[in-house]
């Protein structure tokens, strides 16, 4: 069987591991990065690089893009020699990057307007998950477009859950990192309470990860919390992009004010490219 040609615009830290995951599983993908020397890794891997946006997206039959936030995909979708600035009637495009609801449903709007369709595709998990092939696929759109997808879906996480029309996903992925986002700032918080009166570092994070209190994602964060280095995994940046969406969306609740305020804070102090962990940082220094 013919495998479908794969373009992908957008190669950070989530967006070259999926792409080397296609590669792996022999799909013919195209890229496409902003910053053309980004692309290197993947090209090294057997993918072929795009002139532009407008080639990616007429030379391909399946479209994704993992870009940072609302402003970087919808300038990817519709600038003039954007994604959808040439014949792309019968494509799919899949957005991959978490943006919020509205912008989704904008985005579904455009494409079908020029005769494609719009899959809303954000992923829970960080980079290890999109080097494993073990993300969580949170699914916006129709089933028929998520059928047609499903074969690389199933190359990129574990699991797809099909969430209902495009906007509900961008919900669900907003809603998973406030969870994300509060773990981290308490692990952060009681780390700086303990050694504050005198527990280690060490020993209170061995407390936290042999009880019923620790998780997959305490257990991740401890070396950088014991060494105080924090290279990006998911950017601070992004969180505080993630919780200022959230709340846009109507999260009002007692904790999401001051978690937005707290990483916003870590942000200014000069944080925002390290990672969302490095709150820590932040917290440690009072
Ligand atoms: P990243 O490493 O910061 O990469 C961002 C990508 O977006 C780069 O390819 C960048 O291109 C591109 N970009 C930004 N603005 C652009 C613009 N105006 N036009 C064209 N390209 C633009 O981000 P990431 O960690 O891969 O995350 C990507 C998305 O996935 C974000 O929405 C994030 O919230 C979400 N996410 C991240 C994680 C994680 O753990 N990292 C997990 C789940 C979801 P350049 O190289 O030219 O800058």
């Amino acid at each position: 069987m013919q495998l479908p040609k794969i373009g992908w615009a957008g190669l950070g830290n989530m967006g070259t591991p999926m792409v080397n995951n296609l590669l792996k599983a022999n799909y013919p993908v195209q890229v496409y990065n902003r910053t053309r020397d980004k692309e290197q890794d993947v090209l090294s891997n057997g993918a072929t690089s795009a002139p532009g946006l407008r080639e990616l997206a007429q030379e391909n039959e399946i479209i994704f893009v993992m870009v940072s936030d609302d402003a970087a995909a919808k300038e990817i979708f519709t600038s003039g020699d954007g994604l959808l600035s040439g014949e792309v009637q019968g494509k799919l495009f899949i957005n991959v990057s978490t943006v919020g609801a509205d912008t989704s449903r904008s985005l579904e709007a455009e494409c079908q307007k020029h005769g494609a369709s719009f899959l809303e595709t954000p992923v829970s998990g960080s980079v290890k998950p999109a080097q494993d092939g073990t993300l969580i696929m949170l699914v916006g759109g129709s089933a028929d477009d998520l059928e047609r997808a499903k074969p690389l879906l199933d190359v990129l996480g574990k699991m797809s859950v099909h969430l209902g029309e495009v906007g509900k996903a961008a919900v669900a992925k907003l809603s998973i990192n406030y969870f994300l986002a509060a773990n981290l700032q308490a692990l952060a918080e009681t780390v700086v309470f303990a050694t504050g009166n005198g527990v280690k570092a060490e020993d209170m994070l061995n407390i936290v990860n042999e009880g019923a209190v620790g998780s997959g994602i305490t257990k991740l964060k401890t070396t950088n919390i014991l060494k105080e280095e924090f290279p990006a995994a998911f950017a601070l940046k992004h969180i505080v992009k993630d919780l200022r969406l959230a709340r846009e969306e109507g999260l009002d609740q007692p904790l999401s004010a001051p978690l937005f305020n707290t990483y916003q804070a870590a942000m200014n102090d000069g944080l925002g490219e390290e990672d969302l962990m490095a709150v820590y940082k932040h917290l440690k220094k009072g």
